[in-house]
């Protein structure tokens, strides 16, 4: 194989979609708004159009979903039930039903998180590259349901120019740039450390809504490249597991008979307990023995991939207003995963998309859902809280209590302020768990004064007392600035006195 090489498809199954396929498009489209009507008066559906909701990003659903929000129950052309009848899930309705809030305050980054700035300039938009150790390709345009809160929209919209890489694109990127730095010892031009690519995300939209020739392709793309493991970041579990069929499973046998050394990693977007276990008429989750009991097509869909030694999933998902803000519902999440063999990565942060305050839990907020749910967990069922910022993966860990009223603990006022300054109002305190590059701050933290309205780290740049994501004196700047204030207030108040 040389670069540029076209990709070799033998044959493969189809997979069999056609009583699931979504509906996907602006309000006025007919089918749209036929599904629209559900839930809405036509009044009100044209008011959301009016106020931008539908311009701000495109409806998608497919008949599986909708009868998990509906709990309508679905079957197939010859009567087998794909879905129990089972009451209305209101938490999944907020997940892809639009909603007027969306259009009120549309403020928020058209790119969240900056990525433009990780694509690399020959296939800007394509793929990103933030972290050396991965590359990120996109490799669909759509989901078979979209969630409201999408942090793709940009590429939904097409408003930030990114756009999809072909599978041979993204092979030959990663292979020179392997080869290069190669070629240069494993040092950047600077002479400093950096690390192969061994890992490729197959991102999007989701790759699962691709054929199996398509899927192919990327998989066989990422193998060649030479990368230790492929990740498919998908939500299809949820939205329409029949996607996982022995036509899939039977897809990967061939890939992996091919390339046997290449690790295909499932990495899920599970966000409430709804998308995957069975409630009875009165909204409880069904239990046998002792443990609860999941879809038969969640678990059907699980059992076609779980047979492949060379498969693994993860799980993360952001913490959604109205959709997953319940510690006992994320507690649930993260527990179940667990038994079905899933790895929980990350809980993140909802990010600044446009429009995110109809959808952001405050960080402060999340963190302590967050912190609540874990407890009870076994270490293994257990997950990060993080933002993924433009700076890296900053995992919350840790929002401290205010200090009170200092002085009531008998300390001078002179000693007092400058620790009420600091401390008075409490701290929040986040981990570079992972960055950019030559991860020169991993491991570094950024200490601020909390903000329980915060919804993103923009919200805490005025309040940082420690800034590990500068160098040197820098990381202290903040800090000094603060004393600084406080000093001149002191002189002025001593002056005027
Ligand atoms: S699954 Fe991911 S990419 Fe697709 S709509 Fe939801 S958040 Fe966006």
């Amino acid at each position: 194989m040389t670069a540029s090489t076209p990709i070799d498809v033998p044959e493969l199954p189809d997979t069999e979609l056609s009583q699931v396929k979504p509906i996907r498009g602006r309000f006025e489209k007919e089918g749209v708004f036929n599904v629209l009507r559900n839930f809405y008066s036509e009044e009100q559906i044209k008011g959301m159009q009016e106020k931008g909701v539908d311009s701000r990003m495109v409806f998608g659903i497919n008949s599986y979903y909708m009868a998990l929000v509906k709990g309508e129950g679905l079957s197939d052309a010859n009567g087998n039930i794909l879905l129990p009848a089972m009451p209305p899930s209101p938490a999944l309705q907020h997940l892809v039903v639009p909603i007027v809030a969306e259009a009120i305050d549309k403020s928020g980054e058209k790119d969240p998180s900056n990525q433009i700035r990780y694509s690399p300039d020959e296939l800007k938009g394509k793929l990103l590259h933030k972290y050396d150790e991965i590359v990120l390709g996109y490799t669909a345009l759509a989901c078979s349901a979209h969630c409201r809160y999408c942090y793709r929209l940009d590429l939904f919209n097409g408003s930030t120019g990114k756009g999809l890489v072909k599978p041979e694109e993204l092979r030959d990127y990663v292979l020179g740039y392997n080869r290069d730095l190669a070629a240069r010892g494993g040092v950047d031009e600077n002479g400093e450390k950096r690390w192969p690519v061994s890992e490729i995300l197959l991102s999007g939209g989701d790759p699962m809504v691709l054929s199996n020739k398509q899927l192919y392709k990327y998989l066989a793309a990422s193998a060649e490249a030479g990368v230790d493991v492929v990740r498919i970041g998908t939500k299809e579990m949820a939205f329409r597991p029949m996607r996982f069929d022995g036509a899939l499973a039977e897809t990967l046998r061939i890939f992996h008979a091919r390339y046997p050394n290449t690790h295909i990693n499932i990495v899920m977007h599970f966000t409430h307990p709804d998308e995957f276990l069975e409630r009875d008429e009165k909204n409880q989750y069904k239990q046998e023995n002792g443990h609860y009991v999941w879809l038969a097509s969640v678990k059907q869909a699980m059992a076609h991939l779980g047979s492949l030694a060379f498969v693994s999933f993860d799980n993360q998902t952001p913490v959604i207003l109205h959709v997953n803000d319940d510690a006992q519902a994320l507690h649930l999440l993260h527990r179940e995963l667990r038994r079905g063999g899933v790895s929980f990565k990350y809980i993140f942060q909802c990010r600044e998309i446009e429009g995110h305050k109809a959808f952001a839990v405050p960080v402060e907020e999340a963190w302590r859902l967050h912190n609540q749910a874990q407890k009870g967990l076994s270490d293994g069922a257990r997950s990060r809280f993080a933002l993924s910022t433009e700076w890296g993966k900053l995992e919350v860990v840790s929002v401290t209590d205010g200090t009170g009223d200092l002085s009531m603990n008998g300390l001078p006022e002179e000693a007092a302020a400058p620790m009420q300054s600091v401390f008075g109002e409490g701290l929040i305190i986040m981990k570079m768990h992972r960055s950019p590059f030559a991860a020169h701050t991993q491991g570094d933290i950024v200490i601020a004064r909390r903000n329980p309205k915060a919804l993103w780290i923009t919200d805490y740049e005025d309040r940082i007392i420690y800034d590990g994501r500068k160098q040197g004196a820098a990381k202290y700047e903040a800090l000094i600035q603060t004393l600084k204030a406080m000093e001149s207030g002191t002189e002025q108040e001593a002056k005027a006195a």
